[in-house]
């Protein structure tokens, strides 16, 4: 009857119990009290050099004193007595006498003063291993008999079951708290990811409307990250970000949050900044972000940028800041500060811009695209020597769109790499056209800062002259010299492997960047473009006339071919004659033209060239 009672009680505990410890005292006290046992106590096996037994809980013995007995569940000493023999045999050790047996001796005085006799232990077994035992003494030497030997043993295969389920739900939660740090903070560097920005940023924004104060949202772009990524590998790239964040991370307290954004992105949120107080916080952090960044074997400079967006007045909603100030980030990656606010162009006229943004990758779908082309002419032969592509936008309701504009767009969308595409299908299309219709020109397609970063332009540009069956002088690229400044590296392996299909590389713009002649003379290029705001007013500007004169001069000194953009007058192409500039590009020799109209208008016109 009292182990019936035990087992009920148990179970009920069983129900009840939050954790562990509590389970195993509770099932203690539940065989002592409710059952009238004289003691039970919960041992675990050690997995120690001595097989020592942790008394994990025990009611009616004082728990340090079985402790102090530093009880083993090896062979030797308290090794035979019923917990050990039950832990090793992973059988119950039932009706043990205190009294008689000679394993008992050291404590028989003992149990004899508290008044034990027997003593009863059952294995726990978890997942077929077992993990320790449940012992179980009685006053009576002939307590435990079969009946209650096999209700005990039931309630210590419940004990076994409560703990592994405890145990269970114990990793759950561990579980479930992984899979939420992994849902909203960066592996790498364990700051809060996007996720978690965005959440923040809306609370924080919804709270800013209501209580009308401002509140700032700073990204921080790094530069070098691609660089060191691509030059040392992705190792030093993990260190770069680490030692970033490390940086970071000390900004983030009980109001502003630090997160990285994106791959070389951070963010970090400002409640209650206005521009004042955003601008000097940007400071700040690009100071410490600054500081070289040691890295394996040596230290790189690290450059930081970082564009800032206010509420409300860059934008009014979590999602309009982030992109804003990623787009400022980018802009401030070319100012002398490293920072840059948001312009604030009123809400209406971005969202007309990124309607636009929309448009425009459905004209690339829909073909609203349109290739023209601009001669190019040789000063020497005053024939037609090839011709510049150049993508024009017809807008189903704008009409034509200024392309200088919607090239800008399309590289703030990230539309270029299909932008690009469109482009050189179109060109290659044409030049076989043109061939077929017996006019063997070069044409020259534009590459944005973008495609130097496709991984998939020059597979894609090998394919094309497989296809079309080019031949690699029949096709040109021109890329402006900005781009070749920002990204040096990167620039000068795509040149390199681009230059290595045989075809020839432009300089377009130049004279608006900052590139020294010595350092174009390491590119495999083979021409400068002059700028047209040089060649466009060098008959009444004597500084330009002098950029002129000492670009064709010193360009030639080091084997590269000049071609003079924008000249628009007989007056200019005289002078750029005199000057012994090679090739004349602009709207004296013509305006762009539909790509399709390009043979006829060469036929005719005055530089044409004989086949
Ligand atoms: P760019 O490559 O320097 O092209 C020359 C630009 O100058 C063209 O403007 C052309 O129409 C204009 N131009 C030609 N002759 C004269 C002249 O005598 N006087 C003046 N004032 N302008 C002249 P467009 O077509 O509006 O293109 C602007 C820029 O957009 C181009 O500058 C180029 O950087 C970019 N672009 C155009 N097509 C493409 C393209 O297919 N892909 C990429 N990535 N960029 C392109
Ligand atoms: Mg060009
Ligand atoms: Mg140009």
């Amino acid at each position: 009857m009292r182990a019936l009672r035990t087992l009920s009680a148990g179970n009920r505990s069983l129900l009840r119990a939050t954790d562990e410890d509590g389970l195993l005292h509770e099932m203690c006290r539940v065989i002592v009290e409710e059952g009238g046992y004289r003691v039970a106590s919960v041992g675990y096996a050690e997995h120690d050099e001595e097989k020592h037994i942790r008394v994990m809980a025990s009611v009616g013995i004082d728990r340090a004193l079985l402790q102090g007995l530093a009880l083993t569940w090896g062979e030797a000493g308290t090794g035979q007595w019923a917990v050990a023999t039950a832990i090793r045999s992973g059988e119950p050790s039932v009706g043990r006498h205190l009294l008689t047996e000679p394993a008992y001796a050291d404590i028989r005085d003992y149990a004899i003063e508290a008044g034990y006799a027997a003593v009863t232990a059952f294995p726990l077994r978890i997942e077929g291993e077992v993990i320790g035992a449940l012992s179980v003494l009685a006053a009576d030497a002939d307590a435990f008999d079969k009946a209650e030997v096999t209700l005990l043993g039931e309630l210590a295969e419940d004990l076994s079951y409560g703990i592994a389920n405890l145990r269970t739900r114990v990793k759950h939660r561990e579980a479930e708290k992984t899979i939420e740090r992994m849902a909203f903070y960066d592996a790498l560097t364990a700051l809060p990811n996007r996720t978690s920005l965005c959440d923040r940023l809306s609370h924080t924004v919804a709270n800013a409307r209501h209580d009308f104060r401002p509140l700032a949202l700073l990204v921080i772009k790094m530069g070098q990250f691609q660089e060191i990524n691509e030059t040392l590998g992705y190792m030093e790239g993990d260190l770069f970000l680490r030692a970033v964040s490390a940086r970071l991370a000390p900004f983030t307290d009980d109001v502003r949050l630090v997160a990285r954004v994106g791959e070389d992105e951070f963010a970090a949120l400002l409640p209650g900044a206005g521009a004042e107080n955003a601008t000097q916080v940007a400071q700040q952090l690009l100071k410490i972000l600054r500081e070289p960044v040691e890295l394996t074997d040596f230290a790189v400079d690290a450059h930081a940028s970082i564009g800032i967006a206010l509420f409300p007045g860059h934008g009014t909603d979590a999602s309009a800041l982030l992109r804003r100030a990623t787009v400022a980030a980018g802009q401030a990656t070319h100012s002398a500060a490293g920072y840059a606010l948001c312009i604030s162009t009123p809400d209406r006229e971005f969202s007309q811009r990124l309607a636009l943004m929309g448009e425009l990758r459905r004209a690339i779908a829909n073909e609203e695209l349109r290739l023209y082309c601009q001669p190019k002419v040789n000063f020497g032969s005053r024939q037609t020597c090839g011709a510049e592509a150049l993508v024009r936008w017809h807008h189903p309701r704008h009409g034509m769109l200024a392309t200088g504009h919607f090239i800008k767009l399309a590289e703030h969308a990230g539309l270029i790499t299909p932008l690009t595409h469109w482009v050189l299908e179109a060109a290659f299309r044409q030049s076989y056209a043109w061939a077929e219709a017996g006019l063997d020109m070069p044409l020259s397609v534009n590459l944005s800062a973008h495609d130097l970063r496709d991984p998939q332009l020059l597979d894609r540009i090998k394919g094309l002259f497989a296809t079309w069956g080019t031949r690699p002088e029949m096709m040109q690229f021109e890329l402006t010299e900005s781009v070749l400044m920002e990204e040096p590296a990167s620039a000068v392996d795509m040149l390199t492997r681009l230059k290595a299909l045989g075809v020839k590389l432009f300089v377009d713009d130049y004279g608006t960047g900052f590139s020294s002649l010595s350092y174009l003379q390491r590119l495999p290029v083979d021409s400068l473009k002059i700028d047209q705001s040089f060649v466009g007013n060098m008959l009444d500007s004597k500084d330009s006339a002098i950029i002129v004169q000492s670009t064709i001069e010193l360009g030639h000194n080091l084997g590269l071919e000049i071609v003079a953009e924008g000249v628009e007058s007989e007056g200019v192409w005289q002078r750029l004659a005199t000057l012994d500039c090679d090739t004349a590009q602009g709207y004296f020799i013509s305006m762009p033209l539909p790509a399709a109209q390009f043979p006829e208008w060469e036929a005719q016109s005055r530089w044409h060239a004989p086949a």
